[in-house]
């Protein structure tokens, strides 16, 4: 159960109310809110004047749901770029699988600066499949991707492997990413809960949708509200394919949930020959962001090589995004 309290409820109040009813205490708006276990249906007759109203569910998806709000969450990264809410905006995220030399990840940050992306991808801890793969630049790779920053105006997003990390990423990124593999570190994800910065949380290739949410509800419900919800992908007994985009999944995320939805159809297919149709697909979805991974060079990328597009593939691709949203009442920006 979710229950909002009054205006007047100080923080004291809230958080004796939140022990008895064993909830986590949020500030949303203004007011305290309590986010009980979903078992509890009703509620005492002794707590109706400091509660100004409350919504019971049937599962644990409980702030994501729209049973709770609505609308779509507006997650706000500068003054002027927010992803989701009610602008009808897709935002796009381009850049490299990996950042691999200062050379490399500024000819991306050039390419989103010529293009007029405001999003710039890549990451410095690598969650690899092998070992013996290259596992990213680590501190080095954060370095430059902030020197993008600086150098060129645009917001960073960059993945968390593991928890030996989580406060340098945190301090690095503008956005933090939480991969498909790493989705269910509780660990992660309480830190993340714990940030106010933007989070990326992907799903893993074998998750539910309720598991999906639910991790989502881990940094929900520990005070970040500003969680985005990244389908990529899930594993079916399709080979030739990487993975398969479930788009059902995501109509149902989009009905369900109040979390902005990002598509990444460049680990889901993992060929480039087919991300450009994906992705035009992924649009005329009506979703709130759209990853693609490009690289300067494919061919001799340390990661996910044969999934990145180059340059001049990517701007093809990008120059046919606009009309798509168009047709669907939504704008790339
Ligand atoms: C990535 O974004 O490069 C990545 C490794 O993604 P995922 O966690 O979806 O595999
Ligand atoms: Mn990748």
């Amino acid at each position: 159960m979710i229950i909002r309290l009054k205006k007047e409820v100080n923080e004291q109040k809230a958080n004796e109310l939140g022990k008895e009813l064993q909830a986590f205490v949020l500030r949303e708006n203004g007011s305290f809110v309590l986010v009980t276990p979903n078992k509890l249906k009703d509620l005492d007759s002794k707590y109706g004047s400091f509660v100004s109203g409350s919504v019971v569910f049937d599962d644990d998806i409980q702030l994501a749901s729209k049973k709770y709000l609505n609308e779509v969450r507006t997650v706000q990264l500068t003054e002027h770029i927010s992803i989701g809410g009610t602008t009808g905006n897709t935002a796009v995220i381009a850049g490299p699988c990996s950042v691999e030399s200062e050379e490399q990840i500024e000819a991306a940050a050039q390419l989103c600066v010529k293009l007029g992306i405001g999003i710039l991808r890549a990451g410095a801890y690598k969650p690899r499949t092998s070992p013996y793969t290259f596992q990213g630049m680590g501190l080095e790779g954060l370095e430059l991707l902030a020197k993008m920053r600086t150098k060129y105006g645009l917001k960073i997003i960059t993945e968390i492997r593991d928890s030996t990390h989580v406060n340098e990423i945190i301090e690095y990124a503008d956005i933090l990413q939480i991969g498909a593999k790493a989705m269910y570190d509780h660990g992660i994800l309480k830190s993340c809960g714990k940030s106010n910065k933007p989070v990326l949380l992907k799903r893993g290739f074998g998750t539910t949708l309720q598991e999906f949410v639910q991790s989502a509800e881990f940094i929900l419900s520990g005070g970040n509200p500003n969680v985005m919800l990244c389908e990529r992908g899930i594993r079916t007994f399709e080979t030739k394919t990487r993975f398969t985009l479930d788009l059902c999944g995501v109509a149902y995320l989009k009905q369900f949930t109040n979390l902005p939805v990002i598509l990444d159809p460049s680990h889901a297919i993992g060929y480039a020959y087919g991300v450009a149709d994906l992705s035009r697909a992924c649009i005329a979805m009506g979703v709130d962001g759209l990853l693609v991974e490009t690289h300067p060079n494919p061919a001799v990328a340390k990661s996910d090589a044969s999934q990145q597009l180059n340059f001049d593939e990517f701007t093809a691709l990008y120059q046919t995004l606009s009309p798509v949203a168009k047709a669907i009442g939504r704008k790339i920006v």
